[in-house]
């Protein structure tokens, strides 16, 4: 397995109840590292840029308002095989369907309100960190001492 980037987002739902810390740190205790992190608002234009493959779906609109309507945390996570984990990490898109001890089968109830975002593969995982963060503002090496305890 190779060491990959994934973009991940608390959406405004997650910041708004105050699950900052608690949505960090299952990224962090399941061994991926942060690279990049970001307190942000999202403009209408990044958002429709974010979200372009949904462009035309009955919920296009609604998404975009929402992601738009408060603040978000931008995050690059890396480790070994980072974008499938953290999608399992983060559960199905609809909350009812995700699995219990997932971020969604734990702390949401709704597919507007899933409280989290995370890249589907390696081609939206380049393209997402991208829209959101400059090649300047992601840590290239940060050799941490526990490394070798999460990875052999
Ligand atoms: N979404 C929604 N209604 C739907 C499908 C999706 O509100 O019927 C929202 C939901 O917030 C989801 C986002 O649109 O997280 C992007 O949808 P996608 O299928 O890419 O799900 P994800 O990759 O976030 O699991
Ligand atoms: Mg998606």
């Amino acid at each position: 397995m190779s060491v990959e980037r994934t973009f991940v987002a608390i959406k405004p739902d997650g910041v708004e109840r105050g699950l900052i810390g608690e949505i960090i740190g299952r990224f962090e205790k399941r061994g991926l590292k942060l690279v990049g992190l970001k307190l942000m608002k999202l403009s209408p234009e990044k958002a429709q840029e974010h979200y372009g493959e949904h462009k035309g779906k009955p919920f296009f609109d609604g998404l975009v308002s929402f992601i738009t309507s408060g603040p978000i945390v931008a995050m690059v996570w890396e480790g070994n095989g980072a974008i499938t984990l953290a999608r399992n990490v983060i559960g199905a898109t609809n909350p009812n369907a995700a699995a219990p001890g997932s971020i969604r089968g734990d702390l949401a109830v709704n597919i507007g309100r899933n409280v989290v975002h995370g890249s589907d593969g390696p081609e939206s995982a380049k393209r997402e960190i991208s829209i959101f963060f400059a090649d300047s503002e992601i840590l290239p090496e940060w050799p941490r001492s526990i490394d070798k305890w999460v990875s052999e």
